[in-house]
């Protein structure tokens, strides 16, 4: 919760965007998409190839929309409400304009032609929301509905049946830098190095990232007054991928909690998924550990 004067502050010395309310939508990993239900490729077929599709027929598009519309929303606090824009209208706000509204915008699917060469009714798409792969975003879903509806509804689209939920999307009150553009992975600023930014403002989201950024923030200026290089931890560990995410150029930059998709992938996959965050927690820990014997 950044005063006003200061978030100013900033915004006059850094430059780059400062955000004031994040809207994101929530993110699957790439493990649990059932890809028999989906096709990858670009609208029209320009683009990086950062897109995979999930098609609905009719009857699945309706059925998703009335789902939606009684979805059950988290309450919204009073130093919340009214501050939604245009552009990151909470997905079923934008439904309850009319039934077709999503078809003929989230979920258009012009452009888009399935593996029968056909072009389907309705499309979601999902971007890759990081370096890696592991994580996928659902474009244009940012969503005020409670967790537990976001899943209910949201795993109607059949490549999205089994899905594993990253990230859920909120929509709150919420001061953060552009990171990306003002930030190194040691939290200090670019252009600024003696200047540190901690918390939730650098784009890491909740207590224990926000705790855990300042102890990154204060490793790095240790390191500094001992005259040994700033540390940056590596991308096995969750300190990590928190730093790679604030500091890895993205044009869509939204904050991330400590997940397991963000972690850096496995040398060899795991199908099952509690076998796998067990073998990532274990490369996790043996890393911290090694550092903490440096
Ligand atoms: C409604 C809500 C529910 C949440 N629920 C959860 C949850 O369940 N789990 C979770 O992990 N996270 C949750 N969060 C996120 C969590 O609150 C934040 O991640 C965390 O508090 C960020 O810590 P911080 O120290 O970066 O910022 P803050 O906790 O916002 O602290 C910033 C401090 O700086 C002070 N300040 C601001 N401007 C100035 C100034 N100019 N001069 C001096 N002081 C100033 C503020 O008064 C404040 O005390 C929730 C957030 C909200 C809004």
């Amino acid at each position: 919760m950044t005063s006003d004067a200061l978030s100013k502050d900033i915004q006059d010395k850094f430059g780059g965007e400062l955000h004031f309310f994040d809207a994101s939508a929530p993110i699957v990993s790439a493990e649990s998409i059932d890809y028999a239900c989906a096709f990858t490729g670009d609208r029209y077929g320009k683009g990086t190839g950062d897109y995979i599709n999930c098609p609905l027929t009719k009857e699945e598009y309706y059925a998703f929309v009335d789902e939606l519309l009684n979805a059950e929303r988290a309450h919204l606090h009073e130093f919340e409400k009214g501050e939604i824009f245009e552009g990151c209208m909470p997905i079923e706000v934008m439904a309850s304009r009319g039934k077709d509204t999503l078809r003929f915008g989230t979920l258009k699917p012009v452009g888009l032609f399935g593996e029968d060469g056909k072009r389907p009714y309705a499309v979601l798409q999902l971007r890759k929301e990081n370096e890696t792969g592991t994580a996928y975003n659902l474009v244009g879903f940012q969503t005020n509905l409670k967790f537990p509806e976001q899943k209910r509804v949201f795993s109607m689209f059949p490549a999205l049946k089994n899905a594993e939920f990253l990230r859920y999307g909120v929509m709150h009150r919420n001061t953060y830098l552009h990171a990306p553009s003002v930030l190194s992975a040691d939290f200090s600023v670019t252009n600024k190095r003696n200047l540190f930014f901690a918390g939730q403002i650098t784009g890491v989201e909740g207590y224990v990232e926000s705790a855990a950024s300042g102890l990154m923030a204060a490793i790095a200026i240790a390191d500094e007054l001992a005259g040994k290089p700033r540390r940056v931890f590596p991308k096995e560990t969750v300190c990590g991928a928190l730093q790679a995410h604030i500091s890895t150029p993205c044009k869509d930059f939204q904050p991330m909690n400590a997940n397991f998709g963000i972690l850096a992938p496995l040398p060899t996959r795991i199908k099952d998924k509690k076998e796998r965050y067990a073998a990532l927690s274990r490369r996790a820990i043996e890393r911290i550990k090694s550092i903490s014997e440096e």
